[in-house]
């Protein structure tokens, strides 16, 4: 490397490049964005794939920088969980997603139910159930309308607390739903240890869906186990009438996907629901 400058402002080694510059400003612009309330929650809807009912909407957390514009989770929920603060943006959005459900309630929108995702972090913390029943509490809200989602990994890291921290959840009432299944280590047949109600088959099946066999086969398989254990089977992703057809032939109950909806910001969510009937 050259020598530094005279004045010595080279803090950055050559190499350490604009992404690793744009990591450092986005991390210590998130430490403020919680406070200058940045953060906001999309709502994308989940479709029952026969009556066509409205089954509920899943919330899907957005930054918006006053600079950078809507930034996507993909930026910076893998920075939160690295230095934590993916602990008080769980937090938010366990709060935030309540407000909106009882908001929603009070105005008169039937939105049956609303899920979450979390994070490994807030799922291994002692006091999540307590958490979620006094927030629930606190906006009266009936359990059952509450889900949240979690991954295979998050259970398999520490199946056994999982077991009990899953049991405690399911004892409330709330809804608990794995995400993006058939991307981790773990089989079906895994699962059947977990208080479960509800099986999202990742995106990436769906996408080759109908043409591609395999793609096909795996979807059909998942359907099809996931029933015999009694859970309820979301198909992520779904963008064409092809793959929703195929979908409901495989028996598959609800599906999610921008052949229905992208995920819509609150306003958007109610406009939405006005115009396919749902509101
Ligand atoms: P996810 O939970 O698997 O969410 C589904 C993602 O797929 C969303 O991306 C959604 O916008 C996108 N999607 C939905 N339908 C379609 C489709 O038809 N085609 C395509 N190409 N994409 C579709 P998004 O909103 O960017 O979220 C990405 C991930 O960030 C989520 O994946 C989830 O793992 C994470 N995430 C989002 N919100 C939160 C949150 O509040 N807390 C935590 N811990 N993670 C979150
Ligand atoms: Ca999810
Ligand atoms: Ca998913
Ligand atoms: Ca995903």
């Amino acid at each position: 490397a050259k020598e530094l400058g005279k004045n010595n402002y080279q803090f950055f080694s050559p190499d350490m490049n604009a992404r690793a510059f744009e990591h450092l400003v986005l991390e210590n612009s998130l430490r403020y964005a919680l406070e200058r309330r940045e953060l906001i929650l999309h709502f994308q809807p989940q479709i029952d794939i026969v009556s066509g009912e409205l089954e509920g909407v899943e919330a899907l957390i957005r930054w918006e920088h006053p600079e950078l514009g809507l930034i996507p989770p993909s930026s910076f929920i893998p920075l939160a969980e690295e230095n934590g603060l993916i602990v008080p943006i769980g937090d938010w959005v366990l709060q935030e997603a309540c407000r909106m459900l009882k908001l929603w309630q009070v105005a008169g929108y039937a939105i049956p139910r609303l899920a979450i995702n979390l994070s490994a972090r807030q799922f291994l913390r002692e006091q999540l159930p307590q958490q979620v029943a006094a927030t629930l509490a606190s906006y009266d809200i009936p359990p059952q309308r509450l889900e949240l989602e979690i991954t295979e990994s998050m259970i398999m890291q520490n199946p056994q607390r999982a077991v009990s921290v899953l049991g405690e959840l399911r004892a409330m009432g709330v809804k608990l739903a794995i995400d993006d299944f058939g991307t981790g280590y773990s089989s079906l047949s895994n699962l059947k240890h977990f208080p479960l109600d509800t099986l999202k088959i990742d995106r990436s099946f769906i996408v080759g869906v109908p043409e591609d066999e395999d793609s096909a086969a795996i979807a059909e398989a998942i359907v099809a186990m996931a029933k015999k254990l009694r859970l309820k089977v979301v198909a992520e992703g779904v963008e064409t009438i092809q793959q929703m057809l195929f979908m409901r032939r495989s028996g598959c109950h609800a599906v999610q996907g921008y052949l229905y909806a992208m995920p819509l910001d609150a306003d958007a969510l109610l406009r939405y629901l006005a115009r396919e009937g749902y509101a």
